[in-house]
């Protein structure tokens, strides 16, 4: 989608911190880190968000899980993160493309804000 800025990092027209890609899923650091690890998982698919995904978005939405555990553990935060995605202005989602925030390596709370 050409003026996503989700899809431009996917696309390399913008600079960012790579971890990992693969065919379908790409993850990079956020720029405003709220943990020690905050890294954002997200699929080369543009899709808004996770309501706007399908049935055909199944496996993506999986696979994107197994992408996120891996990237844990090579972040060397598999005993203790959080992964969560914001769907919808009220629940703080200011970027329209499904990511899935990685938080790691500090105490987190329960309940968020
Ligand atoms: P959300 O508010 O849940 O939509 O999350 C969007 C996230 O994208 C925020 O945590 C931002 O800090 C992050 N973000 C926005 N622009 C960039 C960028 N160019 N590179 C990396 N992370 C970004």
């Amino acid at each position: 989608m050409a003026d996503c800025i989700f899809c431009k990092i996917i696309a390399r027209q913008i600079p960012s911190q790579i971890v990992y890609e693969d065919e379908q899923a790409v993850a990079f650091k956020d720029v405003s880190p709220q943990a020690p690890t905050h890294l954002l998982i997200v699929p080369r698919k543009h899709v808004a968000g996770l309501s706007a995904c399908g049935d055909e978005d199944q496996a993506l939405l999986g696979h994107l899980q197994r992408v996120a555990a891996s990237v844990a553990a090579k972040a060397g935060v598999a005993s203790g993160y959080r992964l969560v995605t914001n769907n919808g202005r009220s629940a703080g989602q200011s970027v329209d493309h499904l990511h899935y925030h990685l938080l790691g390596g500090r105490s987190l709370q329960w309940p968020p804000g």
